[in-house]
């Protein structure tokens, strides 16, 4: 099966999963990074770019 670069970095764009809770995240890249999203079940401003393994 082909691998496409464009539509994987669009699938994971924008969604983040929390360090703490593991709750999944959507926002805007820059956001994310500029600590202006904030995990809604915990608070927190820690999050990882979600990835499949
Ligand atoms: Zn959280």
């Amino acid at each position: 099966m082909a691998r496409f670069p464009e539509a994987e970095a669009r699938l994971l764009r924008g969604k983040f999963v929390c360090r703490h809770c593991k709750s999944v995240i959507r926002g805007p890249n820059m956001k994310i990074i500029g600590g202006e999203v904030k995990c809604r079940k915990c608070g927190g401003h820690d999050f990882k770019p979600k990835r499949k393994k």
